[in-house]
Formats: structure tokens, sequence, C-alpha cells
């Protein structure tokens, strides 16, 4: 930042966006460069030189001021158009940043003469370190000659002085950069168009060094490696020295949290570029599922200009997109976080607590850095869990972003937390139909901490053993094994799930709002981990708005008369209740409760196997298998399903496989397939010849893709769920009791009879939904 005080230009590094424009407008040269060993670059003033015209001052977006509300900020976006945008030549798409719109933009603008000149960047010697230029119709770039993201710092402005005037000049850059870029160039234009390169940050030349340290590459500490950020479609893979890494995997280092920042870059609010008036910003909608691998930009329209420039691009394909679509890649919370935080970066006035949690903030990222500088090149798996180190303080402070959406918000409390995939898909496949129901759908991020993989085991090593040497040997072995699940898991949730913020707490809950609240599917109502039922999941939480429940479960059958009349207390504040197994229904009906629509299905069931295999279309295939193979896929520890599975394998002379979260069930048989993404779990039950399950949700997939199956019931009176299922199919046949029940997996399931009995069942589900929804 460069300011005027005292009759001398001041310079803060600490506010330094790193534009470069102060040296590029500066009429006597006086303002230098010098180059730090994190590739950051420092002003130095010559006072001697300079004849305090403040130019420099002018141009430094450092000294912009926040105009807006974080709040106001935010919620603007709703009244902007959105288009998921792309190049339409393949190769070209695959090998831009997302989906090559901003190059296309350029490139096909200048071609077709709809903008006189782009001031840009273009690759250099030793990219990526980029460096300005100006371009004009008779000198049009290649889709070669501009870079992709480039995540650390770039001086972007320094070469603003090529530019001579156009009629109608096109800014592309980050934020900052065109706040700098339009001051810079008044005169030059008769007609601006802004680009706006989405930037919630830039990045130290350390980063960069790290991801490569992770792939093994020799760093020079000169600046001569070959370095490739995006391309190869999407997530992408960053290159260094021809190695590559997938971009999922380098985001989630702690290159992609705060580590690492270029210290201007937190006072900067505006990631779209809206204080600065850019006509459309371009983003990358990594959180939206894509029909393929190819990639697509994210474009936010903000004014006319921008809209007819879009719509008149040749090679530029665009779809429209609604706000709520978008929702989930435009990660408003961080954003509007960020903005939060700006005056306390600033040292401005503003609110005690936000003031220590930055305080916090800058503590804990100051000391991650130092530790993860020093550390030797680790596992992949040892940096992902230095990840998920969160400043926590700040997280508590901030509540959630407002929604803004004009749809009826549904926030649904379910069992989308433990590490399984019937958790998972079925969160997923509740939260698809309501928003195909024109609802705002939700899953409320609740994780009983007692949940988490740390503190399950130690749960699960004392009721198993009773030796406190026992216990610990059993944490030591299985906490590896369930935290490798969990990261997996966390991961998932993240990309699969529209989530509210994490929630730990009741009081946590207490802070959402929502027209309706929905106890969601699986065995919510039974007892924890901690052997008794949790009331959140009764929505004790909830003061106002509706409370209903779609398809909840009690997982169990026989609770003692304390519990039932508990749960009859907390089920009457309920407006509608729909149960998946029938003896809920009984049990609900047996403490004269009015507010039961009956049995549903479980939200998996509701979604037809085209729908599910548009999931799978974008899975990485990784574990696709080619010749014909029976599926293990179990959740108990029941020997006859191991036994039965190696025999139906052996006697068709096909491969077994086993798939499962946890790493332990790797010693029962079958080729073994670890944690695969749920994509590929999917793909696997689709594609098997038979599968041989205990789960629930094995079963309601294997009835989805019409896979044939049998089925082991799990021990238990939580077997009542599958015994459920397979009755309301006419399946009870498929259950295996023995090993000699060979010809159970012979006989094949009559899918045209089930598929008749799911679509009329899935009908009477769903008009159960729309009720629930209609409610008041
Ligand atoms: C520092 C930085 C941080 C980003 N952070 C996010 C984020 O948090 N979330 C998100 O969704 N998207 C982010 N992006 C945007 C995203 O990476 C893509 O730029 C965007 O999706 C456009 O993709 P595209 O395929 O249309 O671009 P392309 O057609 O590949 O064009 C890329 C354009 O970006 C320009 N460019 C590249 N690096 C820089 C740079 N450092 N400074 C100025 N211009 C540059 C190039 O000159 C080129 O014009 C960030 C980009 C940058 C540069
Ligand atoms: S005040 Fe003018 S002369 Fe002095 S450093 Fe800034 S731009 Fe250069
Ligand atoms: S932000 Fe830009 S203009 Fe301001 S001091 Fe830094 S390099 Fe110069
Ligand atoms: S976060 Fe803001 S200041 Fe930092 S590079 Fe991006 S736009 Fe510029």
């Amino acid at each position: 930042m460069l300011t005027l005080k005292d009759n001398k230009i001041i310079y803060k590094y600490e506010f330094c966006q790193q534009c470069g424009a102060c040296g590029a407008v500066c009429p006597k040269e006086a303002i230098s460069f010098v180059e730090l060993p994190n590739g950051l670059k420092k002003i130095e003033v010559d006072h001697e030189r300079c004849i305090r015209c403040k130019r420099c001052v002018a141009v430094c977006p450092s000294n912009r001021h926040i105009t807006t509300e974080a709040d106001d900020y935010v919620s603007s976006l709703t009244n902007k158009c959105f288009f998921l945008s792309h190049n339409n030549n393949d190769i070209i798409r695959r090998n831009c940043s997302s989906g090559g719109a901003v190059k296309t933009i350029v490139i096909n603008g200048l071609k077709q003469h709809l903008v006189d000149g782009v001031y840009s960047l273009c690759k250099t010697e030793a990219y990526p370190f980029a460096k300005g230029m100006f371009y004009t119709p008779d000198n049009v770039p290649d889709f070669g000659d501009m870079p992709n993201s480039i995540y650390h710092s770039v001086m972007a402005c320094t070469e603003i002085k090529d530019v001579h005037k156009v009629k109608t000049l096109m800014i592309v850059g980050t934020s900052c950069q065109l706040y700098a870029m339009e001051r810079a160039l008044v005169g030059k234009y008769e007609k601006l168009i802004k680009v706006c390169i989405f930037c919630k940050q830039q990045k130290t030349l350390d980063s960069t060094r790290f991801i490569a340290k992770m792939q093994g590459a020799e760093i020079p500490s000169d600046r001569n490696f070959k370095f490739a950020y995006r391309g190869n479609g999407w997530p992408g893979v960053v290159r260094i020295n021809g190695k590559g890494l997938l971009w999922e995997r380098v985001a989630a280092l702690p290159f992609g949290r705060r580590l690492w920042t270029v210290p201007g870059c937190n006072i900067c609010g505006d990631p779209f570029g809206m204080e600065v008036g850019a006509d459309i910003s371009v983003m990358d909608p990594w959180s939206i599922h894509k029909p393929n691998n190819l990639g697509d930009s994210l474009v936010t329209v903000h004014t006319r200009n921008g809209l007819e420039l879009i719509a008149q691009i040749d090679g530029l394909v665009s779809d429209e997109q609604s706000y709520s679509d978008v929702l989930p890649a435009l990660g408003l919370d961080d954003v509007w976080r960020k903005r939060i935080c700006v005056p306390a970066f600033k040292g401005e006035q503003c609110d005690e607590k936000i003031k220590t949690a930055v305080k916090t903030e800058k503590y804990q990222r100051e000391m991650l850095t130092g530790i993860v500088e020093r550390l030797p090149r680790m596992p992949l798996l040892f940096y992902r869990l230095l990840n998920k180190i969160e400043p926590k303080s700040r997280d508590k402070i901030l509540s959630p972003v407002p929604d803004f959406s004009d749809k009826k918000q549904v926030k649904v409390i379910t069992r989308h937390a433990p590490s399984n995939y019937g958790s998972l898909l079925q969160s997923l496949a509740t939260l698809k139909v309501l928003s195909g129901m024109g609802v705002r759908a939700q899953i409320i991020n609740y994780q009983r901490p007692d949940e988490r993989s740390f503190e399950k085991v130690k749960t699960e090593a004392k009721r198993k053993y009773a030796n406190a040497l026992k216990q610990l040997a059993y944490q030591i072995i299985r906490y590896p094994i369930e935290r490798y699940a969990e990261i997996r898991f966390d991961k998932m949730r993240s990309r699969y799930l529209d989530m509210t913020s994490l929630c730990r707490t009741h009081d946590d809950l207490k802070k959402l709002v929502a027209d309706i609240y929905l106890t969601g599917s699986d065995q919510v109502w039974g007892p924890m981990v901690n052997g008794i039922y949790d009331p959140a999941y009764f929505l004790s939480f909830v003061d106002r708005g509706v409370k209903a429940a779609y398809s909840a479960s009690f997982g169990r059958t026989k609770f003692d008369d304390a519990t039932q009349k508990a749960y009859r207390q907390l089920l009457s504040t309920y407006h509608k209740i729909a149960v998946r197994e029938n003896n809920a229904v009984e049990l609900i009906e047996s403490w004269q409760l009015q507010n039961c629509l009956g049995r549903v299905l479980d939200p998996t069931l509701l979604l037809s196997g085209a729908q599910w295999e548009e999931l799978i279309q974008v899975s990485t295939h990784k574990h696709k298998v080619k010749e014909p193979y029976a599926l293990v896929y179990q959740l108990g520890n029941n020997t006859l399903l191991s036994d039965y599975a190696k025999n139906v394998a052996t006697q068709r002379n096909i491969k077994l496989i086993r798939v499962n979260p946890f790493l332990h069930q790797i010693t029962r048989g079958g080729e073994f397939v670890l944690c695969p993404d749920a994509t590929e779990f999917l793909e696997l039950i689709k594609d098997a010849e038979i599968l041989i399950t205990d789960s629930f949700h094995g079963t309601c997939f294997a009835i989805v893709f019409n896979t044939q199956f049998v089925e082991v019931l799990p021990a238990g009176d939580t077997s009542i769920r599958n015994k459920n299922l397979l009755e309301m199919f006419g399946l009870s046949n498929r259950i295996v009791n023995t090993l000699d029940d060979i010809a159970v997996a012979e006989e094949r399931v009559d899918y045209d009879r089930v598929n008749e009995l799911l679509d009329a069942e899935r009908k009477r589900s769903r008009d159960v939904l729309e009720k629930i929804l209609t409610s008041d």
C-alpha cells in the first residue's frame, strides 16, 4: 500500500496486493521492485527522484475501501445471471483453466472486432511466471500464449505503459488488478470492459515450491523449473517438470488453505470484482457436478455489457443456470467471512470478537506455515490431516452466511456423517429429490463429536474389552483405519452434499433458519454411539417453522417404556411424519399420534437407475472391472456372508470383489477395493453379476440398478429394515440362511415385477413428500 504522509511516499508491505501498477505509472522511475525469497516484491521509493505527484497512490488497489456490507455484497449475487460456459473445441476446453471461457472471450473478442484491445497476461520463458501484455486485432494471442490460472503472485500491471489508445478496451485480471488497471489506463479508451478472474487469494512462490516438494521434484531455489497449473480437463493436473498431481489433491493440501497468502489479499473482500464494476467474473464451478470431465467456467454476469459480450462471442457455449444451481460453487460462506474480517486485518474499528478471531487466525497461520515449510517430504495423507487444522475460534464466532434464495428453505437433519455409502447417498438422494420439487434444500452438517473417528474408536474399545491394554491395542490398530475412511468421506460429503456450516452442539443448531425442518432418512431415531437417542434428530432445537419427517427410522423394534414416553412427547410436536418401516408406523399409531402419513421409500429408491447413472458418468472409473464379478458389500461380521460369496464366485468361475470403507475387511476374501469414491461404489454395484450383502442400502442399489443379489441378514433387531424392504418387493426369498442355500443365488430376481411395484411405491412416496412440503 502506498500513501503520502509528511510529504513522503510511504509503503506498507503487509497491505501490498502485488499488482505492480505503482512502478508502471511513476513518471520519474522512482519506484523499484526488490524480489524477496518468497517470490513477492517489496517496493522501494527513491525519495530523491519522487516529485510527489501521487499517481502511485491513485492506482494502488490497497487504498480502496469496502463500500457495501458483507450481507449486501453476498445477497446482490441473487440478481445476477449465471452461465456454465466452455469453448466448443474439446481440446481447447480441456487445456484451459476450467472451461476456457476467459481465453475464448479475449481471443474471439479481438478476432470478431468486438473489442479493439485487451490487456491481460502472456506466458514468459519461465512459465508460469507471466507478465502483462497488450493484445490487439493485429496481435491476437493463441490459446497457448496465455497462461492458465497462476495461483502465485503475478505483477500483472507492470507493462501497462504499452497500451495505446483504443475505442473499446478489455481488461482481464483479478479484482485488485482491475482496480489498478482502470486507474492507470485513464484516457486510453472510450469504453472499458472488465473481465474479473474470481480470486480469493494469491499465493507466494513458497506454495508452488511446496507442491513441488510433495511431488518429489527437485526445486532449485531460482525460478528455472517448469510448472503448470490446471489443464487436462477437470479437476485438472498440476505438473512440475513433467510430473503430475491431480489439482483436487493439491487443493486439499495446505496450499488450498490460508498458508502462504500474499499479505495484501487479507484486506481484499471483492473476489467477484463487483466493487470495481466488473462486467463479468469467471470462476471454477468445482463443486457443481459436471456431466463429463472436460471442464466448465462459471460466468457471473454483472452488467448488460457483460451479457451482450457473452452472447456475441463465437465458439463459447453457454448454458444459463439458476442462482440455486450455482450456489454451492460460489463459496459464499468463505467470501462473506473474509469480507467481514477485512476491517480487523486493516486494524480498523470492528467487533472485538472478530478482532480476536483474526488475531488467532494470523497466529495459527504463521505457526502452521513455519511447521509445514520445515517438514520433509511426507505422505500426502499426513498433509491432508494437517489441512484439517482450521481456526475454530473464527468459525464459531461468525454465524453462517444468510441464504437469500426466494425458494422455500428446507433444512434436513439426517445421519449423513457416518463413514458409509448408505449414509452419504441417501442424503444426496434427499437433496436431489427435494430440489427437484422446487425447494432449496440443505443437509444440516450436524456432527456429534463422539461419532468422529477418535472418540468412536475409544468408545468401541471400551465396549469390546475390559482390559485397558487390550483397549489401547484396539485403538492403535483401529484408529488409522477409521480415520482414513473419515477423511475420504469428509471429502465426498463436501463434494456431493450442499450442507450448512458445521454444527457440533444444540446451540449451533438453534442458529439455523428454515421454512421446513425435516428429519431425514436412516436410523435417526435409534440409539447413538453412546447408547441413547439424540433429541437433535427429533428437531428439539426448532422453535419456529414446520417440523416434519421423511423416511425416518427407529432402527430397531423394542424400546423400554421411558424411551417410548419420551419419543411420543418429541414426535407430538411434528406437523407430519412419514417413516421408512412398517414397525415405525405401528409404534407411532400405538402412541395415538395423528400426524403419521404412513410408510414411504428410502430416498435412494426415489431416484431411478438412470438418475443414479448420471452420477456414475462423472466417476473416474478407476475401479471399473472389465470381466464378470461377484461383489461383496458387508457391514457386519457374519462369516456366513464371506463364505457364501466365495462359493458363488467359485461356482460361477468369476472374480470376487469386496468393497468397503474400512481396511480391516481386506482379510475376508475377494479382491479388495478400499473406500472408493461414491460414484465408483455405485458403478461397482451396477456392473456386478451378483451382489452379496447385508446392507440395507446395498440392497436398495441392487434394486435400483436391477442387479442380481442375495442377502444375509444382519444380526439383532436392526435386520428389521432389510426384512421390511425385501417384503415390500416380494423379495424375501433372496435371504440366505446357510451355506447350502446356493439355489438362492442361482434363481434370478424377476425385475419386471419389482420395477412395477417400485414405480407405484415411488409415486406414493413422492405424493407424501409433496404433502410435507406444502404444510404450513
Ligand atoms: C490467483 C487466482 C485465484 C483464484 N481463486 C479461485 C477460487 O478461489 N475459486 C474459483 O472458483 N476460481 C478461482 N480462480 C479462477 C479460476 O482458476 C479460473 O481462472 C477461472 O475458472 C477461469 O477459467 P477459464 O478456463 O475460463 O480461464 P482460461 O480461459 O484458462 O483463462 C485464464 C485467464 O486467466 C488469466 N490469469 C491466469 N492467472 C492469472 C493471475 N494470477 N492474475 C491475473 N490473470 C491471470 C490468464 O491471463 C487468462 O486470461 C482463481 C484464479 C486466480 C488467477
Ligand atoms: S508520487 Fe509520483 S513520482 Fe513519487 S513515487 Fe509516486 S508516482 Fe512516482
Ligand atoms: S498494491 Fe500495487 S500499487 Fe499498491 S503498492 Fe503494491 S504493487 Fe504498488
Ligand atoms: S484476493 Fe484480492 S487482493 Fe488478493 S490477488 Fe485476489 S483480487 Fe487481488
